[in-house]
């Protein structure tokens, strides 16, 4: 196994097409070349290739974990009166909201993840409380304690106007409560989370056992909440091309801006890719080829019946 995944990496290492996200300073001036790959078995063993332990901001793939977190704290009818769980087929910073109930249509764009971080721990917590509990919550996942990168998130910060729009135009539907800057911080704490792409694989390992972390033994969610994550994930998890990447590649899976992929496939196994060159979609282009790679040579289409 370790040989086959460095082959796939190597042989997708020239690819070095696409950019680095440029909205967010720190993210654009990275290094555009580590390429990492991790895979968790559900029964816990880790196989893992190239730059597996360079750590970089979990970004948009901090909104199917935190999701998690607010279903188990506020519970799945409270979550779903607030945010939809509909494809958008947009980019994820539209506002993308529903026409009738102003919910954003899913947690997986950002109107959607800004209000699911809103409603972490419960309806009187302050910001400190929610980002600990995102950062608690995300560490229990990966087996060990993560921490905020300061310089991304204030680098996201002092540029984060739309995310602001998007929170303020929530809070005039009702959606959101509260102190709007607070949340945005929050949330953009949240995404600056450091992470490696083992510890994605084990986050997502957990997810495939249906709750229970595969490496330490402990439930950290229900198999229901764990089946309507990777449920959301398939649907709305890789931008506005999650169509495509779903018949393509089969597996439910999200991406974030600072390069990092991670994909589930229930019973079976978590996968954390990264490289910071992302596509038109925004979507890593190293890592969405690694995910066809494995998906077309180790059969992990979800809907593959061979
Ligand atoms: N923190 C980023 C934002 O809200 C996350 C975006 C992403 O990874 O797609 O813009």
């Amino acid at each position: 196994m370790p040989d086959y995944l460095d082959e796939v990496l190597d042989s997708l290492r020239d690819d070095t097409s696409g950019a680095n996200a440029d909205y967010i300073p720190e993210l654009a001036e990275a290094d555009p070349e580590p390429f990492g790959m991790a895979l968790t078995t559900t029964l816990g063993r880790t196989y893992a290739a190239g730059d597996a332990d360079t750590e970089f901001s979990i970004q948009s793939i901090s909104k199917p974990f935190a999701y998690a977190a607010a279903i188990i704290d506020r519970g799945l009818d409270r979550v779903l009166d607030v945010v939809g769980v509909e494809p958008s087929g947009e980019a994820f910073n539209e506002l993308s909201l529903e026409g009738e109930t102003h919910r954003p249509k899913n947690p997986m764009i950002n109107a959607g993840a800004i209000t699911t971080h809103s409603l972490l721990v419960g309806a009187e917590a302050g910001q400190d409380e929610r980002v600990d509990r995102a950062l608690a919550f995300f560490s229990r996942l990966a087996g060990r304690d993560l921490r905020v990168d300061e310089r991304v998130c204030a680098s996201e910060l002092a540029s984060a106007h739309r995310n602001l729009a998007l929170a303020y135009m929530l809070r005039t539907y009702g959606i959101l409560d509260g102190d709007v800057p607070a949340v945005v911080e929050g949330y953009t704490r949240q995404c600056s989370i450091l992470v490696s792409v083992r510890d994605l694989s084990v986050m997502a390992a957990t997810l495939a056992t249906g709750g229970i972390q595969p490496v330490t033994g402990e439930r950290i969610m229900e198999p229901a909440v764990a089946r309507h994550v990777m449920a959301v994930m398939a649907a709305a998890g890789m931008y506005d091309a999650a169509g495509d990447w779903l018949t393509r590649v089969g597996i439910p899976a999200k991406s974030g801006v600072a390069g990092g992929i991670v994909g589930v496939l229930p019973d079976r196994v978590g996968i954390g890719t990264f490289s910071p060159r992302l596509d038109s979609h925004g979507n890593s282009q190293r890592g969405r080829r690694a995910f066809e790679r494995l998906s077309r040579d180790m059969g992990m289409h979800l809907f593959a019946s061979d």
